[in-house]
């Protein structure tokens, strides 16, 4: 038997960020890992150059069943506190949009700075061993049986992510280990994931791959997004979908307005007016891409004729068309391309400050395993670092 005083379930970046912290404060701490590579997910992250944080990370782009869980943890290592450790560490990063930070290089100088100060800090790494199961003694200590050790410690800290791309090794062990000690659990979804489409609209947007178009993208909820939206071979994809595909839930529609910074009916009127010797098709593939264009015509949501014989009822119909297009996915690519998985270890189960369990002392629920959701552009692995920060002060 293996004895540390704190384990760690998990090599990613909520995972590492804790054990460093914690190792640093004394303690004997052992990080393990199913992979035989640490961060696995931060080398495959935005792009490969792994978009590290965001300049605007706040609260208000979580998404938590209660949105007051995530303030204490960001608030006490924020953006701020990662870019400080990073610029120690002397990484050369570039903004890109919207606060977004990438590295310059590769995503691996995110992972050779975490794996540095586990270094530092004492942390030892125990790759390719998978929880198989974790116990609770009569003394309290938990252990912890991999495939290829038994641990006991102290603490237990739960950075084993959520369902996400299965391929890089995401199980449910995270989740089993709150339902074994009580906790609620949260219905889990995938989530920043492309939409797939019924047949017939596929059929619409046949050709149309590849194309995007600058959108603003609502939700039921009212939810808005404004980025570019992807047609791809399934459906629809791009950051404006992703983002909103948080907030969709089966069933629904989503709203697109393809000329967010256009008043349609107005310009169709001045069209008529000034430029009406000239066809809609011809005039909308100056503002539009001319394939997707094209697709509205052969559909009939745009009449192919000349501006000046436009009615004003048509006027109407495709100001509507163009501003509030109604698309009603019927599903999403799931688990295996989202980025993260929506829902997980219920928030109310754990200390704000120090992500213990309310009713289990000694065990800890970091990351991407608890409920805690972030807009695409950096806020997810903030919260990584923010909750893996928090939890090694204590753990
Ligand atoms: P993870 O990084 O998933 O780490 C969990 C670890 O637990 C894994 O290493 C896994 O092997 C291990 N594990 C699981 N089960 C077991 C077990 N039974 N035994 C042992 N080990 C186990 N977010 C951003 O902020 N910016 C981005 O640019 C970005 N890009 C992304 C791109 C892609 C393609 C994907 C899929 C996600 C992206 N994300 C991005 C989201 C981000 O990667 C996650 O939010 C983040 O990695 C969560 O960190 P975590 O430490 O909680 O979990």
């Amino acid at each position: 038997m293996l004895q540390f005083d704190v384990v760690i379930i998990g090599a990613g970046a909520a995972g590492l960020m804790c054990a460093a912290q914690s190792g640093y404060r004394g303690r004997k701490v052992a990080i393990v890992d199913m992979g035989k590579k640490v961060g696995r997910k931060i080398l495959i992250s935005g792009g490969g150059r792994c978009n590290f944080t965001n300049e605007n990370a706040s609260p208000e782009n979580y998404l938590c069943a209660n949105p007051h869980f995530v303030k204490s943890s960001l608030s006490r290592y924020s953006q701020h506190d990662f870019i400080e450790l990073v610029d120690r560490h002397g990484l050369n990063y570039h903004h890109k949009t919207l606060g977004q930070l990438f590295c310059d290089n590769s995503a691996q100088d995110i992972v050779d700075i975490l794996m540095t100060e586990c270094e530092w800090a004492g942390v030892e790494v125990f790759l390719r061993n998978e929880v198989l199961n974790v116990e609770r003694d009569e003394q309290g200590l938990y252990i912890v049986t991999t495939s290829e050790h038994t641990f006991s410690c102290t603490s237990l800290v739960v950075a084993s992510g959520g369902l996400t791309m299965p391929k890089l090794g995401a199980t449910p062990i995270g989740y089993k280990i709150a339902e074994q000690f009580g906790l609620n659990l949260l219905p889990t979804t995938a989530a920043l994931v492309p939409f797939t489409l019924h047949d017939h609209d596929k059929a619409r947007f046949e050709g149309l791959s590849g194309i995007s178009v600058d959108s603003l993208v609502t939700s039921d909820d009212g939810t808005q997004f404004r980025e570019n939206i992807l047609f791809t071979h399934r459906g629809l994809s791009g950051p404006a979908i992703l983002q909103i595909s948080s907030f969709w839930r089966a069933g629904q529609a989503v709203s697109i307005n393809l000329l967010p910074d256009t008043n349609v009916a107005e310009l169709l009127h001045d069209w008529r007016q000034n430029q009406g010797q000239k066809s809609v098709k011809n005039l909308l593939g100056q503002l539009l891409p001319k394939r997707f264009v094209d697709a509205l015509i052969n559909d009939n949501s745009v009449p192919d004729k000349p501006a000046n014989q436009l009615t004003h009822g048509e006027i109407d119909t495709i100001a509507a068309t163009l501003t509030a297009w109604q698309i009603k996915p019927n599903g999403t690519e799931g688990y295996r391309t989202a980025e993260v998985t929506l829902g997980g270890v219920d928030s109310d189960e754990l200390s704000s400050k120090t992500f213990e369990a309310k009713k289990a002392k000694g065990l800890y629920f970091i990351g991407e395993v608890t409920e805690v959701t972030g807009w695409l552009g950096g806020y997810n692995f903030q919260y990584a670092w923010s909750s893996g920060w928090a939890c090694g002060q204590v753990c």
